[in-house]
């Protein structure tokens, strides 16, 4: 709000003659830091020294030792010097025609009888030197009197030039849910909110040296030295914020990306600030969070997933793998059915479990391709099982809660089943058990056509959920699948065994088969036989196996049962 706390540009003037350097001074150094020269090989000092800081030169053109035109010429040949904008002083107009030539940008006629146009001068000169867009543009916002974005971001480098060693913070600011304090207080008192906040804003600005401005809308920014206490900094500014707008009711998020990195550019920073700034939603209460680096290398390997599905599908990076089931109830385990499981084998980072990207494709909707993707490999496969081994292998197949509540779902499963010449119950769907919660209405519709057409169904992750007892009476579904937490004690503790026996009482009484899954060793495998548990998952019968694998155990059931039935013959 005050413009002394704008970082003041530095001007380099340069006369032989210590009245001029004393008069250009006094009337450039109103709004300038100014440096002086006394001739040009002083002057090409000077800037050397300033070359990152320095805005602008006053250049007279008669000089001792090395005079104006010399010197022009050496910066108009140095790619870095090139681009401080120089304005000759002369008192003869050949001169200024041939110094233009030379690369100066403007010229001021001796004597300076009139310092306002030579400091709007200046002014003009440095401004079209910062960055032509800028001319266009107001510095200052009408409403809060902050910089504007553009303005600020030119400040901000400008800062990093002036003070390379410094550590600074990039902060971004935003009020929670700005658009109902317009529409429930009025325009006039949204502004006063927007005005309050300018106000603190710039107050933190002016505190510690750094910059601030109004973004856009109710978003400000904030460039800083670096704060070692935002606890306090935060405490502070909310109390303020509250005693000012004489309001608890409205709440301000803050992104901070402390420490920020200089080697990337300054959007960038306040991206980052930006991001968690925008992770914060709308809390009741001002709340502030520091960017975390290892969060943003977390971010950026999402986003590059996310870009590469569908190449991925394209360039058959993505395969089902399946995973048997076992019977476990009779003289021996008998394979009876499998799950398709997702696996993506990524030319460079190679397989990735489908823990990484299902539940990120599942927040923003590209589970709904890659699902289809399983459904359609896995009914391909059971088809060409029973081709060539004339037995049908059941196959199940996760369904997404997108998938559950996708109008088009039930169509395009049973469009799968008609081109690959299957029966509905070939096709087992398994449901996790949060999906149900979530909104069970629909969901028991939808699992009811579904079952109508002969689709059986699976509770995926049973026991993971909060079902209760009464919703499951309720909920029509043909197998429960325990999830794997409960498998993983039973044999140590009592408490996880109980569970287990719990649960299969549920199932009991719902009168369905129960699955376990994650069944890894011979104990656990007798344990749950012994309490009645029905089909066995797990790597104790196999891994997930890609579908040339998965054959061989298919050839083993088919000899087991040629060999059953050959001794059943002989001891008949
Ligand atoms: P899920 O459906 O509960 O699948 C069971 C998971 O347990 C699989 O993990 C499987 O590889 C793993 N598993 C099986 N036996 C054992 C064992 O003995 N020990 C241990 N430690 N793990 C075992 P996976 O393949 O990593 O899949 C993880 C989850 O990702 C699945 O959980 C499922 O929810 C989801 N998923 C996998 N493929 C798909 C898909 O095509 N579509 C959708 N929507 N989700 C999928
Ligand atoms: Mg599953
Ligand atoms: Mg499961």
């Amino acid at each position: 709000m005050h413009s002394e706390n704008q970082i003041r540009r530095k001007v380099l003037v340069v006369d032989d003659e210590l009245i001029n350097r004393e008069l250009l001074g006094f009337i450039v150094g109103r709004d300038y830091d100014v440096i002086y020269a006394e001739n040009g090989v002083e002057a090409l000092e000077q800037v050397k020294q300033n070359q990152n800081t320095l805005s602008l030169i006053l250049l007279d053109l008669l000089m001792p030792e090395m005079d104006g035109y010399e010197l022009l010429d050496i910066l108009n040949h140095d790619e870095e010097l090139r681009r401080i904008p120089v304005i000759v002083l002369t008192s003869e107009k050949s001169a200024e025609v041939q110094a233009l030539h030379q690369g100066a940008v403007d010229f001021i006629p001796k004597p300076y009888d009139m310092p306002e146009v030579i400091l709007a001068r200046v002014q003009r000169s440095i401004q079209l030197a910062e960055g032509n867009n800028l001319i266009h543009e107001n510095e200052r916002d009408t409403l809060t009197n902050l910089y504007t974005k553009v303005f600020f971001m030119q400040y901000a480098r400008q800062y990093d030039r002036y003070y390379p060693e410094m550590a600074t913070d990039a902060i971004v600011l935003n009020i929670n849910r700005f658009h109902l304090v317009n529409e429930l207080h009025g325009r006039d008192y949204g502004n006063k909110i927007l005005k309050t906040l300018a106000e603190l804003v710039q107050e933190i600005a002016e505190r510690t040296g750094g910059l601030a401005c109004r973004y856009e809308a109710d978003m400000y920014y904030l460039y800083i030295p670096a704060c070692s206490d935002y606890d306090a900094l935060v405490k502070q500014f909310s109390e303020s914020f509250i005693e000012r707008t004489d309001s608890a009711k409205i709440s301000i998020r803050i992104g901070v990306y402390q420490n920020a990195d200089m080697s990337i550019d300054m959007e960038q920073r306040f991206e980052r600030a930006n991001t968690v700034c925008a992770s914060l939603r709308s809390s009741y209460q001002t709340a502030y969070m520091v960017y975390d680096n290892q969060l943003h290398e977390k971010e950026l390997y999402q986003e590059k997933l996310i870009t590469e599905m569908d190449s991925a599908l394209a360039e058959r990076q993505f395969k089902v793998y399946f995973q048997p089931k076992y019977s476990i109830q009779g003289n021996r385990p008998v394979l009876s059915s499998a799950e398709a499981l997702i696996r993506w084998i990524h030319p460079e980072t190679g397989m990735i479990s489908p823990g990484v990207f299902i539940p990120l494709f599942e927040s923003n909707g590209l589970v709904h391709k890659l699902d289809r993707f399983v459904w359609n490999g896995a009914a391909e496969q059971i088809r060409k099982w029973k081709e060539k081994y004339q037995i049908s292998i059941p196959v199940s197949v996760n369904v997404s809660r997108i998938d559950v509540y996708d109008p088009e779902f039930e169509n395009e499963i049973t469009e799968i089943v008609r081109v690959n010449e299957l029966e509905p119950a070939e096709v087992l769907l398994e449901i996790t058990e949060s999906a149900y919660t979530e909104n069970s209405s629909q969901i028991i519709e939808t699992v009811n056509r579904l079952r109508a057409i002969g689709f059986r169904i699976e509770m995926d992750d049973f026991g993971s959920g909060y079902s209760s007892l009464n919703m499951l009476t309720l909920l029509p579904i043909d197998a429960l699948k325990l999830d794997m937490q409960f498998i993983r004690n039973i044999t140590t503790s009592e408490k996880a065994y109980k569970m287990v026996e719990l649960m299969l009482e549920i199932a009991a009484f719902l009168n369905v088969p129960v699955i376990a899954e994650g069944v890894e060793t011979e104990e656990q495998y007798q344990l749950l036989k012994k309490a009645g548990c029905d089909i066995i998952q797990g790597y104790y019968f196999s891994k997930p196996l890609p579908a040339e694998e998965f054959e061989k155990l298919i050839e083993k059931e088919k000899q087991q049962k040629w060999e059953d039935a050959n001794s059943d013959k002989k001891s008949n």
